[in-house]
Parts: structure tokens; C-alpha cells; sequence
């Protein structure tokens, strides 16, 4: 059973409970950047991260580490539902995520690799959208072709039920736990203090400040920015943010491995990467949406095995590799996929819901929610 806090102490009430200027809660991706943002914007503020368990715990250190911005079918996909407009801001804002990322960060810190991504196609239906899309990312990109049919590295990579390879130069890898850990490293330079541990169990407002609540402690605090991504319901029940796992394999080290890149297929369910020389695979939600639609971390023998099913028949068909590690991690979506940024009450800031491209999306998420303080 996890341990209760004990009546808190004079001295721990002065200082690690003290009154704060901006209290985040949640520590991933969003929690930290909307921190390093507000510190920027707000020198003089006092800021607190607080942090339900011992590291930061839901999508951030449990992804991929795609530095993505958005396949050619999952573009064509958002157009459709989202429309042009909604769709390019997204993608700008992905785009812009990352330049950020590679202007805070050496690549050797984040072992950032500007390896390419790619999306594999069954059929060439979707390759008479690829000038209007190009024409629309130009002014993203800066450039005509974004996404570029690549005949060559397909026969290289070798994958069955791809008939097509569609490449995108801008596409990245990062090591997820690495630009969390630098993120902190960073807030810790700017004086950014953190509490973990420390599950919030409620928000109040009360006599111009709001309570932060958890076992047997308080912080008050003058604003509050709730960066609790898939577990925003627990806080703000009416949040429209529902829980997706994503379930991930990384197989063994596989001799003269000749994939290198992150990959896309259907639409984004499915994605791999090399890590090194081992794949990591992830994905396969819409075998079963609504097994998937929870907040219990953990793995399951359906996706797992089909996965693995995933592994053999496309990525190396005919070939056995073994699988070293498994894990899942939860993301947030929602009917759109636009993130959610709410101003709940004059105090109380919700940002929550970046879906499946959050490595990206967070830096300008926190630029934004500081702007709304
Ligand atoms: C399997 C998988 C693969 C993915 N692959 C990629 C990828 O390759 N590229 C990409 O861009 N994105 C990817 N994503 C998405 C990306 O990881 C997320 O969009 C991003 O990490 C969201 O960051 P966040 O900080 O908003 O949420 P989280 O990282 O979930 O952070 C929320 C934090 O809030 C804390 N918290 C919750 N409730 C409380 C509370 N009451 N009190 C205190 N703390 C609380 C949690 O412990 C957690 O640490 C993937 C996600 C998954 C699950």
C-alpha cells in the first residue's frame, strides 16, 4: 500500500509547501516546456512542477521517439476531418516543436538523428494527393517536395505489402528518456522547483488563490496550469480527453539490420524505428480501440502477438528475431485531434490532449499556455 504523507512540518510547510506563482501539475513533455515558458515569459514568478509518481508517467518517457510532424496519409486523413486550416496549424506547430527542440538541445544530448521518416503504402491511390499536399507543406517546410516517393530505399529496407516508400527528410529520432532528463536538468537551471510523488487529488479556489491538494499536504498557489495529459478526467471530470494505450515491442540487436528511419504504415497505427541495430515497433490500436481506451499501463497477449504477427510479415519477412522488452504508455485523444487548451477559471489552465505526436507538439503547447497566463 502506498504510504500515506504524515502531517506535514513547520519547516516543510515554509519551504517545499510554500506558496508558489504558477503551480504545473504533471511532469511530461507539456508539464516541463509550460514551465521553461513561463519562467521565460515571467522571470520573477515562482513556478513548482508537481509529479504523481517517482519519474514523470504516462506517454513521455513511454513513446516511440519519433520527432514527427505528420505522415502523408495521416495529413490527407486530418484534412478530412479537421479541414486545410486546422491541418496545416497542426502541422506548423509540429514543425516548429521540433526546431525548437534542435535549438534547446545539442544532438548528442537528446541523441537527436536526423535520419528520415517514412511511410509505407500499399497501394498508389493516395499518391495522386502528393503535389496538392507538398504544395500545401511548402510553406511549413520551405521547400516544393516535403514528402518524396523513394523507390530506391524500399527495395534496400525490404519490406513486404509495401508497394510504395514515401520519404520525408525532415522526419527525426530521439531518445524520449534522454530529452526529459535534460528537460528537468533545464528547469532545474532556471530555478524550477519539483514535487514528486505527489498525486493531486483536487483544486479549489478559495480567497484568491487556488488550493493544490494531495494526501495530507497543500500548496497554494496564485495560477495553476494542469498538464495531466490522458488523466485530466481525474482533475477536470467534463475534460474531453479520452485514454488511448499505445503498446510497444523492441526486439533483440538483429545482425546487419539495414533499416534505418522511423516508419509510418496505415495511417500512423502502426510505426517503427531502429533503435541501433534492434527495431522498436508500436501500435496496432485499431485492432481493438476499445480494449485500448484505458489508463491501465500495462501489455496485453492479443496486441502483443499481433504485433510480433506485424514484425514478421512486413518489417522482416521470413525472418524470427526475438523480443527483449515490451511496455505500453497512455496518450490522450479525443474526438479531434487538436489539442485541448482551456481556460478553466480566471486561475486554472487545462492543456491536455496531444494525441500520438506530443514529442513535437509540447514545446509550442507551453509557449502558448504561458501566453494565456
Ligand atoms: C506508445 C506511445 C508512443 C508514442 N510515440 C510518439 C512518438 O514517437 N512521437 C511523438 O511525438 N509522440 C509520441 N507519443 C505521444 C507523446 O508521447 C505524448 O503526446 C506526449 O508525451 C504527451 O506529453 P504530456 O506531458 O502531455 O503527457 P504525459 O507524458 O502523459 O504527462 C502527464 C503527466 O501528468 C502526471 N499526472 C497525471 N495526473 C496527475 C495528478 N493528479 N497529479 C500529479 N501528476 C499527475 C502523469 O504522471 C504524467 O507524468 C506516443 C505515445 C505513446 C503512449
Amino acid at each position: 500500500m502506498k504510504p500515506e504523507f504524515p502531517a506535514i512540518s513547520l519547516w516543510e510547510k515554509e519551504t517545499f509547501f510554500r506558496k508558489r506563482d504558477v503551480v504545473i501539475i504533471g511532469g511530461g513533455f507539456t508539464g516541463l516546456w509550460t514551465a521553461l515558458s513561463v519562467k521565460e515569459r515571467f522571470p520573477e514568478k515562482s513556478v513548482l512542477v508537481t509529479e504523481r509518481s517517482a519519474i514523470p508517467l504516462g506517454a513521455s518517457t513511454r513513446n516511440a521517439g519519433f520527432a514527427c510532424f505528420g505522415s502523408l496519409t495521416e495529413v490527407l486523413a486530418d484534412s478530412e476531418l479537421l479541414g486545410w486550416e486546422k491541418t496545416l496549424n497542426l502541422v506548423k506547430m509540429r514543425f516548429d516543436g521540433l526546431q525548437k527542440i534542435q535549438q534547446f538541445f545539442g544532438a548528442d544530448e537528446i541523441d537527436y538523428e536526423q535520419c528520415g521518416g517514412y511511410e509505407l503504402l500499399k497501394d498508389r491511390a493516395v499518391l495522386k494527393h502528393l503535389d496538392e499536399v507538398n504544395e500545401k507543406l511548402s510553406s511549413i517546410t520551405g521547400v516544393a517536395e516535403t514528402f518524396v516517393l523513394n523507390e530506391q530505399k524500399k527495395d534496400i529496407f525490404g519490406f513486404a505489402e509495401a508497394e510504395y516508400l514515401i520519404e520525408n527528410p525532415f522526419e527525426g529520432a530521439l531518445h524520449s528518456g534522454k530529452l526529459l532528463m535534460n528537460l528537468m536538468k533545464r528547469c532545474q537551471d532556471q530555478d524550477i522547483e519539483f514535487l514528486f510523488g505527489t498525486e493531486i487529488t483536487a483544486v479549489n479556489e478559495e480567497d484568491s488563490q487556488v488550493i493544490v491538494t494531495g494526501t495530507n499536504f497543500r500548496v497554494e498557489a496564485a495560477q495553476i496550469i494542469m498538464c495531466t495529459n490522458a488523466f485530466a478526467k481525474n482533475l477536470v471530470p467534463d475534460a474531453e480527453v479520452t485514454p488511448a494505450r499505445g503498446q510497444i515491442l523492441l526486439t533483440e540487436p538483429i545482425e546487419n539490420l539495414k533499416l534505418k528511419g522511423t516508419f509510418h504504415y496505415d495511417e500512423g497505427f502502426y510505426y517503427f524505428r531502429n533503435v541501433g541495430n534492434r527495431i522498436l515497433l508500436g501500435g496496432g490500436r485499431n485492432q481493438d480501440f476499445k480494449a485500448e481506451e484505458t489508463l491501465e499501463m500495462v501489455t496485453t497477449d492479443f496486441l502483443q502477438h499481433h504485433l510480433e504477427d506485424f514484425l514478421k510479415t512486413v518489417i522482416l519477412p521470413g525472418k524470427t528475431v526475438r523480443v527483449d522488452q515490451r511496455w505500453s504508455g497512455i496518450m490522450a485523444m479525443g474526438a479531434e485531434k487538436f489539442p485541448v487548451m482551456k481556460r478553466l477559471t480566471n486561475r486554472q489552465l487545462l492543456v491536455a490532449r496531444l494525441s500520438g505526436m506530443g514529442v513535437a507538439l509540447a514545446p509550442v503547447m507551453g509557449e502558448k499556455a504561458a501566453d494565456m497566463l
